[in-house]
């Protein structure tokens, strides 16, 4: 359905993002202009597990953003995605379970990009591993120590964060929220964080050991993403994205190692690594409010949760129309909400796909009308940092007209034609309407697909009701689809291809 053309373009308002340098909502702007790909660079998982719901949200909002840039605002975007392949977690596990490192995170890499898929995500233009930076890691952090911002000491090398002026004050405010002020006479609070960590005896495994002019060791977490960052997309990037829980110590810290490796003049300079930081809020579960997390133990994973495809598009719907700033709710009710919502937005696509191409040369009705000032509306949303909830009650307006438009006979061919396209052009964003990659190859084995079968069920329903207008309606949109639909005793049905 995806492959619908977009409508022309129009010119959409500047988009405000909630950039977390910023107190309130601001222009996004880009260092270069269009036709200059827009640098967008997110902190990705931890893969020596599946990823959990709230993992999935962030790389949801990541993906809303990057549509909204793309589609509505015509912009490229050269987007890397880091894979943490290792950590305490990984070594230790690597340690109980006798496999290297590329052994044990290998498949959960798969399994997150199979997730990806899943979701509809648009993917990356790379995923980098932290161990496939290793040099570059290293020259950084020799760079950070020739400018006075690390050192060594017993385990390893540490970030000097004392002698990096505006530490801990871009996201942030260390300096009055988080830390009492130090005693007169005292040394500040050790805010130092590890670069560079030495092998330690016992405990390290060789799969996750490297020799390098540092020592033999591996690299802290913060410093494989200032290093890829600046490997792939260059020493100042457009945009950066994470979950709320990262702006501090994690993003601080890159913003420190980032603007740490210029020069003297460069670095007194006011013009930041990254212009624009968005973070996203946690996901809930259940009415408690409790946040999802690996540490808490409620960590629910997108297989586990979401078996079929409808609820990993009800995942996906739940999100991308909730506003990324909010907490998120994830409970039955919620989903099955979202469920809901994709059945309607289903039924009604596969009504508009069957109807018959509209006469040439008709005036613009209602309906037409109705979709160009949603079309606008929904731009105005999403220009407004991202107000999905708007956008997605605007696309339910358009919803309800056709739905309107048909029940009364379906006269206006011409408006129902502009709100199949108009819903086309709204899940470019939303990316809801498609089969999850496991059901496309189901379908190609003779299953109908699923707009053809809803068509089958409401006609079921309608027979039923003894409705046996509607039914015959109902079997004409299903042989349009290139469908048969044949009854079988108890009332049930089955569908074969024309
Ligand atoms: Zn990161």
């Amino acid at each position: 359905m995806s492959s619908l053309a977009s409508l022309p373009a129009s010119s959409p308002p500047p988009l405000l993002l909630h950039n977390s340098l910023r107190p309130s909502p601001s222009p996004f702007t880009s260092l270069l202009p269009p036709p200059h790909p827009v640098s967008m660079y997110t902190c990705g998982p931890t893969i020596y597990a599946p990823a959990h719901l709230g993992n999935f949200r962030a790389f949801l909002t990541y993906d809303v953003l990057k549509r909204t840039l793309a589609k509505v605002y015509g912009r490229r975007v050269d987007h890397v995605c880091n894979l943490t392949d290792v950590d305490d977690k990984i070594i230790r596990r690597c340690r109980e379970t006798g496999r290297s490192l590329r052994e044990l995170t290998d498949p959960f890499e798969e399994q997150f990009r199979r997730d990806l898929d899943g979701l509809n995500v648009v993917p990356a233009k790379e995923y980098p591993r932290a161990t496939d930076y290793i040099p570059e890691i290293v020259e950084l952090i020799g760079e950070l120590e020739g400018n006075g911002l690390a050192y060594e000491r017993g385990d390893g090398w540490y970030y000097n964060t004392t002698a990096k002026e505006g530490y801990g004050t871009n996201l942030v405010d260390l300096s009055s929220r988080e830390l009492p002020p130090s005693p007169p006479g005292t040394p500040p609070p050790d805010r130092d964080f590890a670069l560079w960590k030495r092998e330690k005896e016992g405990v390290d495994v060789p799969s996750a050991l490297w020799d390098s002019p540092l020592g033999r060791g591996r690299p802290g977490w913060h410093v494989e993403c200032s290093a890829i960052c600046r490997s792939l997309l260059g020493d100042r990037i457009d945009l950066h994205m994470g979950g709320e829980d990262l702006k501090f110590p994690h993003h601080e810290n890159e913003i420190a190692q980032s603007e740490g490796v210029r020069g003297r003049e460069d670095r007194s300079g006011s013009e930041p690594f990254c212009g624009c930081w968005v973070h996203n809020g946690f996901v809930n579960i259940g009415g408690a409010g409790e946040k999802m997390s690996k540490s808490l133990g409620n960590d629910l994973t997108l297989s586990a949760e979401c078996p079929g495809p409808l609820d990993k598009r009800a995942f996906r719907y739940l999100v991308v129309s909730s506003h990324y700033r909010s907490p998120l709710s994830y409970t039955p009710l919620a989903m099955d909400a979202a469920r809901a919502a994709l059945r309607r937005l289903d039924k009604l696509l596969a009504a508009l796909d069957a109807l018959p191409p509209p006469p040439d040369g008709g005036a613009a009705g209602p309906l037409s009308e109705l979709c160009a000032a949603s079309r606008a509306s929904f731009e105005a949303a999403l220009a407004q940092d991202l107000a999905t909830p708007r956008a997605a009650a605007v696309m339910f307006g358009v919803v309800k007209a056709a739905e309107k438009e048909l029940r009364e006979g379906g006269g206006d061919l011409a408006g129902l034609r502009e709100a199949r396209r108009t819903l086309g052009y709204f899940d470019e964003v939303f990316g809801v309407f498609y089969l999850p990659p496991g059901e496309v190859e189901e379908q190609a084995g003779g299953e109908a697909p699923a707009h053809v079968a809803a068509l089958a069920e409401a006609r079921a329903e309608a027979k039923k009701g003894k409705d046996f207008g509607e039914a015959d309606r109902l079997r004409g949109e299903i042989e349009a689809a290139g469908w048969a639909v044949a009854d079988t005793p108890g009332g049930s049905f089955e569908l074969s291809e024309l």
